[in-house]
């Protein structure tokens, strides 16, 4: 015997309209802010306050990253900096902008990231070609491995003069776990940056760039219900450990 149902119209009408408003209740949890690229009810864009430094921030994010980041902290930096852009690509050899920049006698590139011949703001003077010119930092957003392989790729950006830090930190990043002690998200190297270039007089912030370390906090105080509590057990085990 088998077993026929035949719904009344009334009630199809009312399952159609049900999954109806199941769909839009969903594309509006799923809408995103375009400045933040947060889900609306997660926007950060009201805990921003932009400032302006000296130095000029370049933000190379890997295409991959730019994909299949969701949390990824290089576009909230941008947002936090007044002089600052950023490009998405996975060679700048050939980048138009990049090279433009490059060729402009007011700066002085160097490119963030580490090295035995990398200087850092206590050893910058000696790097430096004049005193005069404005620092051009680039910084490469992606795991290690696809930063790695957009240094590798771009000649320009390899062929640079490399600038870490004079200091070791531990990411605050908890949602993302980092794979060695010493890597720091892109939105916490540039704070650490503003960091050691204030301390070495480059910079003239008076805090300002404190706004970059509460908007991470910010950022990790909403991812972290979503991980179920996964983040926050790593962090207290990690500070055990400590
Ligand atoms: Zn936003």
């Amino acid at each position: 015997m088998s077993l026929i149902v035949v719904l009344p119209p009334l009630f199809k009408a009312f399952m159609l309209k049900k999954t109806e408003f199941a769909k839009e209740i969903q594309g509006a949890h799923r809408e995103q802010c375009y400045a933040c690229r947060r889900a609306k009810k997660n926007c950060l864009c009201g805990s921003i306050k932009p400032f302006v430094t000296k130095m000029r921030f370049v933000i190379l994010m890997h295409a991959k990253e730019a994909r299949e980041q969701k949390t990824g902290t290089a576009r909230l930096a941008k947002l936090c900096l007044t002089n600052a852009e950023l490009l998405i690509g996975t060679d700048f050899t050939c980048n138009e902008r990049v090279n433009a920049l490059l060729r402009d006698p007011a700066y002085a590139p160097f490119v963030l990231y580490p090295g035995p011949e990398a200087v850092n703001f206590k050893t910058l003077r000696r790097a430096l070609p004049a005193e005069d010119k404005i620092l051009l930092i680039f910084v490469i957003d992606g795991t290690w491995r696809l930063a790695r392989q957009l240094l590798n790729n771009s000649q320009n950006i390899r062929a640079l003069p490399r600038l870490s830090f004079s200091g070791s930190y531990v990411s605050q990043f908890i949602i993302k776990r980092q794979p060695l002690r010493h890597c720091v998200s892109t939105i916490e190297a540039i704070y650490y940056l503003c960091k050691e270039a204030e301390v070495a007089g480059y910079e003239n912030l008076n805090g300002q760039n404190e706004a970059l370390m509460a908007l991470l906090k910010k950022l990790v105080d909403n991812q972290l219900p979503y991980r179920n509590g996964g983040g926050r057990k790593r962090e207290d085990n990690k500070r055990r450990s400590a």
